[in-house]
């Protein structure tokens, strides 16, 4: 298969493969391909790429390094564990570095707000910063349990000056949030932007947040073959929508003898519905104006999604992943509530680094993975943000399971 690469995909409609697209009224759609044609114009100017490379290293701290975990590798007895640290990043998270893409685009397409919504917070925080640093207003639509469950992001983005619009409709979480927003941003497009947080929604999104996610790789790519003159044998990383999956996976493609996997959230149970392993146990369908794996019911709407971290509950995927799964290129496997806390917990105590719950579930599937595999060979993990924003529900919840009680 000769076209996976990033460079071919997708084509001029936004498909990857039969996934992606732009399902949208024909307003919409105008809409969408102007801000296509906007960033295909901008994407490869010399002033954008200019100031967006100053931002990544200058704003953001890139690049992040590549660190040979040597505790937690000699801990498993396996194959040798690095990681990505885009928990090093400002903001603490892979999510600016699309952030800042977007909200520059925003502001060279002559936009004044952007908008969004935010289910833990995580992309709204990004956000508005990006909106902060660049000058453009910014308002976050997230559902009143959303508000109550992640409050300290609540405040982080009003410090930085967002308008936070509580949502108080349906089940008042992440899809709720999205319609809202959806809703604020139909009465204006002409001065407002969407920002969408992840390799999801209507074609340019999918690809143009890949596109500003894909410097993961490439640095990493380049800084693996300096420690070890080789590349590594396996890539591992969390998929919620896939931004931090896509962006560490992309430079390593075309590359046949590295092996990827990306990890889904198997949540509670399987059985009983309560996980968001999309690829896994999805079929294919529309959400959000775009094609992808899908975990619906009988009627094709959405189904009600769980897990431990909210940064991967989801009932939908990136449109590339859901082509990734099916030409076989990228293998997708799943780890639980409990594994993910155990990994947030040994990674801690063991390494002295404090992961997301969300990169934690990355974690345990590559330590899995480490004990099955000889010393010589290695992983390389994308670590892609800190845990500091989940360390008051587990200690609430899981203070046994991380040694606080
Ligand atoms: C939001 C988030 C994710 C999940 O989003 P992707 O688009 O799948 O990367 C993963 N890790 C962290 C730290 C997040 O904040």
């Amino acid at each position: 298969m000769e076209t996976t690469t990033a460079k071919q995909i997708p084509d001029t409609n936004g498909y990857f493969g039969e996934y992606g697209g732009a399902y949208l009224p024909p307003e919409l759609l105008d809409v969408m391909n102007d801000i296509t044609s906007s960033y295909l114009k901008l994407k490869d100017s010399e002033e954008f790429k200019t100031e967006l490379k100053r931002l990544n290293k200058h704003y953001t701290g890139r690049p992040s390094p590549v660190y040979h975990a040597r505790s937690l590798s000699n801990h498993i007895g396996g194959a040798q564990i690095y990681f990505k640290r885009e928990d090093l990043n400002h903001t603490g998270a892979h999510k600016i570095n699309h952030c800042l893409g977007e909200v520059l685009l925003a502001k060279k397409m002559g936009k004044t707000k952007v908008i969004a919504e935010t289910g833990a917070g995580q992309h709204g925080v990004a956000l508005a910063t990006a909106a902060a640093l660049l000058g453009l207003e910014c308002e976050i639509h997230m559902g009143e349990v959303d508000i109550k469950k992640e409050y300290p992001n609540v405040i982080r983005m009003k410090i930085l000056g967002a308008k936070v619009i509580p949502v108080s409709f349906g089940l008042k979480t992440l899809k709720e949030a999205v319609d809202s927003a959806f809703m604020a941003y139909m009465k204006d497009t002409k001065n407002q932007f969407y920002a969408i947080g992840s390799v999801v929604g209507p074609h340019p999104f999918p690809m143009m947040v890949r596109d500003f996610q894909q410097i993961v790789g490439e640095e990493a790519k380049e800084q693996f073959y300096e420690k070890t003159g080789k590349l590594p044998d396996h890539l591992v990383a969390c998929v919620g929508g896939g931004s931090n999956a896509i962006g560490l996976f992309t430079a390593f493609l075309d590359d046949k003898n590295v092996q990827i996997h990306g990890v889904e959230p198997a949540g509670k149970d399987f059985k009983t519905g309560n996980h968001a392993a999309t690829l896994t146990l999805g079929k294919p369908g529309v959400i959000h104006g775009f094609k992808c794996y899908l975990l619906q019911d009988e009627k094709g709407e959405p189904s009600p999604v769980h897990s431990i971290a909210s940064g991967l509950d989801y009932p939908g995927v990136g449109p590339q992943h859901s082509y990734l799964k099916d030409i076989k290129r990228v293998q997708y496997k799943t780890i639980n509530d409990v594994e993910a806390i155990e990994a947030f917990s040994t990674l801690s105590q063991v390494e002295g680094i404090i992961p997301a719950l969300e990169s934690a579930h990355a974690i345990a599937y590559a330590m899995k993975l480490a004990s099955k595999l000889d010393k010589d060979q290695t992983i390389l993990v994308n670590l892609s943000g800190r845990g500091d924003k989940d360390i008051d529900f587990i200690a609430e919840n899981y203070g046994d399971m991380v040694g606080i009680d």
